[in-house]
């Protein structure tokens, strides 16, 4: 295409072409400073009993502050982290400081809580995988049974491998859930063959609740309980959703119609009402 439309086409093509390289290329320099440079942090997203309206537990999301820029959102470096790598330190951290925070606050005298701390498919698949996970929890005095970790359907498909893994986390007390449910392509055998704890439905169902997105709530929801897991519905903005979720007998909400992800400060503040 570029040689037909002549010379002059083809060099603005390259340009253009180094110029989104250098500029992926600047962004993946950056990303990998940030960590030593203390740009990352999590913000905490509370999870609710929908019967009780008790606090379950809070999912950690991690967040970059970046110099010039602002909040960059996971969705913007997260996939990058993950396609060179840089996912492994990164996660890594976030885990680390995950607990940390959850056992601070656990010796601050709040109720303990689940935190819930999202796994990437490279950290998944490093065969130190469980054992980094333990050795976090010991270093941070963490109960394992405090620690939920949010795998996705893609992780499932390598089984064998699947299998081991959350035989060991189970094992080791850790609980896992299965994030984004309803997106992926993870088997109904696996799902009651492998010990998990929750089922988080994704918020693409929730958010418009149509009539063929109603069926699939409900129909994950009778899945979850037949099969013994809890179900989180993710992203919940509404009352009528959350009327409609309870009716369904959904176990626990996340969505900023409860609490948006918010830094720890004003976890404690709103959560725990402290100064
Ligand atoms: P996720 O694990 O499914 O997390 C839920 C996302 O939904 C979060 O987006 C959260 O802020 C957002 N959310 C919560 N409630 C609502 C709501 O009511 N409405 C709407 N529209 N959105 C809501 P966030 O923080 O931007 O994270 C996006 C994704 O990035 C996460 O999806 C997760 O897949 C990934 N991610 C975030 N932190 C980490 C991390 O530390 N490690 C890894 N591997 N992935 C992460
Ligand atoms: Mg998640
Ligand atoms: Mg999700
Ligand atoms: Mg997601």
């Amino acid at each position: 295409l570029a040689k037909e439309a002549g010379k002059g086409t083809f060099r603005f093509f390259t340009e253009e072409l180094h110029k989104e390289l250098m500029e992926k290329t600047f962004f993946e320099m950056e990303l990998r400073q940030a960590l030593e440079k203390g740009q990352f942090l999590l913000h905490y997203q509370p999870q609710f009993d929908l019967t009780t309206g008790e606090i379950k537990g809070m999912e950690a999301l991690a967040r970059w502050n970046h110099p010039d820029r602002g909040f960059i959102p996971p969705l913007k470096f997260i996939p990058i982290a993950e396609e060179n790598g840089f996912i492994l330190p990164l996660g890594e951290w976030v885990l680390r400081t995950a607990c940390t925070q959850a056992k601070a606050w656990q010796e601050q005298g709040f109720p303990p809580l689940r935190m819930s701390v999202n796994v990437s498919m490279r950290q998944f698949n490093l065969p130190s995988f469980v054992e980094d996970v333990r050795r976090i929890l010991s270093e941070t005095g963490l109960h394992p049974s405090h620690l939920n970790l949010e795998i996705t359907e893609s992780m499932m498909s390598d089984v064998k491998r699947c299998e081991t893994v959350l035989q060991e986390l189970y094992e080791a007390g850790i609980t896992v859930s299965i994030d984004d449910f309803g997106t992926g392509y993870s088997s109904l055998l696996y799902l009651s063959k492998f010990p998990l704890s929750h089922l988080k439905i994704d918020q693409a169902f929730i958010s418009e609740l149509s009539k063929s997105n109603t069926a699939i709530v409900k129909a994950i929801i009778d899945l979850a309980k037949n099969l013994e897991l809890n179900v989180i519905a993710e992203g919940v903005e509404t009352e009528q959703q959350g009327n409609f979720l309870q009716q369904l007998g959904c176990n626990e909400v996340q969505g900023y119609l409860y609490s948006k992800p918010l830094p720890e400060k004003e976890i404690e503040q709103s959560l725990f009402h402290t100064v």
